[in-house]
């Protein structure tokens, strides 16, 4: 059930005992979110499972994704792992929607080349991480979309300015900094691989 902010901050304090769930400190706790807020664009993510308590010593390691959203969960005894439907829910994602590989790496997520989401990352040291993979998101079968069977996912809350955005928003950035140079990509499964790293 999606909450308001401050339905979200009481019920999440409530839920574990208005303590850190890591170190169990008291005080000046934060509501954290496990997945940022604006990864759910207007909704703000301000679902229960969807928050935890955190001293600010955690806090900060959450945000730098040094502590991870599965460790997160655990101590805060949530079972359930919820996600943003634009994203894949088999995948390891980090705090900002970077999808986190078996390896180790990371794959730049849609809010990588955020200012604030590079400072914290730099902070937690894991900006080596990255590799230059990329994953598109999930796509959907548009509301206006005339060939939706009633299987098919669809976007209900999805306008197509919101397409058109999320669209921009995840591709532009990492085409513009990352593959320039490159001028023939091959695509597998939704996912864009440069040759040049390809053949490394
Ligand atoms: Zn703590």
């Amino acid at each position: 059930m999606l909450l308001t902010r401050k339905q979200f901050r009481e019920a999440v304090f409530k839920r574990d005992r208005y303590r850190c769930v890591i170190c169990g400190k008291e005080d000046n706790l934060d509501a954290h979110h496990i997945i940022e807020r604006r990864i759910w664009g207007d909704l703000g993510g301000y679902y229960l499972d969807n928050g935890a308590t955190l001293c600010p010593e955690h806090h900060i390691k959450a945000e730098q994704t040094v502590l991870s959203c599965e460790e997160i969960r655990k101590a805060a005894g949530i079972t359930n792992t919820l996600i943003p439907d634009h994203l894949y829910s088999d995948t390891r994602l980090d705090k900002w929607g970077n999808i986190i590989l078996a390896d180790g790496r990371r794959l730049k997520g849609e809010l990588f080349f955020d200012e604030s989401v590079q400072k914290i990352l730099k902070e937690g040291g894991i900006l080596s991480q990255f590799c230059n993979y990329v994953k598109y998101p999930r796509t959907f079968h548009l509301p206006f979309s005339s060939k939706v069977t009633k299987d098919d996912r669809v976007a209900n809350s999805f306008s197509y300015v919101d397409f058109k955005n999320s669209i921009a928003k995840w591709v532009n950035p990492i085409f513009k900094s990352k593959l320039k140079e490159e001028d023939t990509f091959r695509w597998r499964y939704r996912t864009i691989i440069p040759n040049k790293l390809k053949s490394k």
